[in-house]
């Protein structure tokens, strides 16, 4: 119980830190490798896309921008690179991730689907052999 409240603890001090320190300058979406392959992102301003997911960080829904920016993060860290202040967009974006999914603002991802495309493409690269003690 003690880790749990303490992990609890330790995740709004972050949230917290996150929003104070963030300038919403939009860096970190310019940086982002996955904004073409996010539709309701592409194209949108970065400052906005910023503010948008500041507000799922602190509960809100955000708008669609923000919630497609937030579903695709794959986790590349080059925002994390191109942010001036330090605020650690990528975890940013990944505390996003669990506030939308806890308060039902993003689909939480379908672990049985998911395991059914890493199938497929293991596959595509494992021999017979390895297939049939793998999956
Ligand atoms: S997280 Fe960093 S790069 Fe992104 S908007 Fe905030 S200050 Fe700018």
């Amino acid at each position: 119980m003690v880790a749990h409240q303490d992990w609890s603890a330790l995740r709004a001090a972050e949230t917290e830190r996150m929003l104070a320190a963030c300038t919403r300058c939009g860096a970190c979406f310019e940086a982002c490798p996955m904004i073409p392959y996010a539709p309701d992102a592409r194209g949108t301003d970065a400052k906005a896309a910023v503010i948008g997911v500041l507000d799922v960080l602190s509960g809100g829904a955000g708008d669609a921008a923000s919630r497609n920016w937030i579903s695709v993060c794959t986790r590349s860290g080059s925002c994390n690179a191109a942010c001036p202040e330090a605020v650690n967009p990528m975890l940013m974006l990944r505390l996003a991730k669990w506030q939308a999914q806890e308060g039902g603002v993003i689909p939480r991802r379908d672990a049985a689907e998911t395991m059914s495309r890493v199938k497929v493409f293991a596959r595509l690269s494992f021999s017979e052999k390895e297939q049939g003690e793998w999956l």
